[in-house]
């Protein structure tokens, strides 16, 4: 029987392993601890949080509707079709991955195109890496998990992604892409193991096995846009969260808690050399082809 009584009032999270041992110790799921903080902290009520949370999703939603009936028009003038492409693949019944894998990476590529055409997305954590928890979390609910079960793990990824908010960063610019596109994906990956009925346990696995694999992603935007190769990037996020998901279901640990993958990510970003944190001066942006599309589009005065 769930014991849902407040021992104390909580009103912040201290760590993934504080929230891991509450949660269990209380027999509740890691995202109603969430919820319990958040409403504790702001004074708000649990129902106006989750209604929320629901918005966000549905616009996560919309945002993998949008994406995949546009047909893009990219600054680049590259990939427009790219979705298309994709799509057409994957239900040609060719595919060596899966229906699913196949889907979660259309998923990924209409909310990262559609963030790039100025669509309407959920920067979970930043619009660059908006793609993945979207595709993650659809995929969750394809593959049987309630809507409402879904909406409620959003708080757990939340929860977790406070503690990289503390300790590390969000900021390609501050972290290279790990802080964005591997953030993203530690949350997915964490969302998804609470949807589809995990431990609290094995949130915090799947989160540090997922960020542990994404250490030293850099980011290299060619021409500073945000579309090559960040939307390939949210496709690695999203294959990458669903793959150490499925693996903590499983019941593999990760050797190293999230907490401490945390610190890891924190000190890899700092000593990140600056080329590879979002000035587009090394990486794809400074290969021949890379510089040719910024001279095309940014002149040749502004590409340097
Ligand atoms: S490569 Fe840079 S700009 Fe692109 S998604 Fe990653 S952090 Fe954002």
């Amino acid at each position: 029987m769930k014991n849902n009584t407040t021992a104390k009032l909580i009103t912040s999270i201290e760590s993934i392993q504080s929230l891991v041992e509450m949660a269990t110790s209380r027999n509740i799921k890691i995202s109603e601890l969430v919820v319990e903080i958040e409403s504790n902290k702001k004074n708000v009520d649990k129902k106006i949080l989750i209604d929320k949370m629901a918005s966000y999703y549905a616009t996560m939603k919309n945002a993998i509707e949008k994406g995949m009936e546009t047909e893009f028009e990219f600054k680049t003038g590259l990939q427009n079709n790219i979705v298309g492409i994709a799509k057409n693949y994957y239900e040609s019944g060719k595919s060596i991955s899966g229906t699913n894998m196949g889907k979660a990476i259309t998923y990924a590529m209409a909310v990262s195109g559609y963030n790039a055409m100025m669509g309407k997305v959920i920067a979970a954590p930043t619009a660059g890496s908006c793609g993945i928890m979207p595709a993650v979390l659809k995929i969750c609910e394809d593959n049987n998990a309630s809507e409402g079960n879904v909406i409620m793990s959003m708080f757990t990824a939340a929860g977790f992604a406070d503690m990289i908010a503390e300790h590390a960063t969000f900021a390609g610019a501050e972290g290279g892409c790990q802080a964005e596109c591997g953030a993203a994906s530690a949350m997915a990956s964490a969302a998804m193991v609470e949807a589809m009925g995990g431990t609290q346990e094995q949130c915090s696995h799947a989160f540090a096995l997922t960020l542990s694999t994404i250490l030293g992603l850099i980011c290299d935007p060619i021409a500073g846009y945000v579309e090559v190769p960040c939307m390939n990037k949210n496709i690695l996020g999203t294959i990458n969260a669903i793959t150490f998901a499925e693996l903590a279901l499983a019941g593999v640990k990760s050797v190293v808690p999230a907490d401490e993958v945390i610190i890891a990510m924190k000190d890899v970003g700092d000593n990140m050399c600056a080329r590879f944190k979002e000035t587009s001066l090394g990486g794809l942006a400074t290969t021949p082809t890379g510089i040719k599309i910024s001279e095309k589009l940014l002149g040749k005065q502004k590409h340097r």
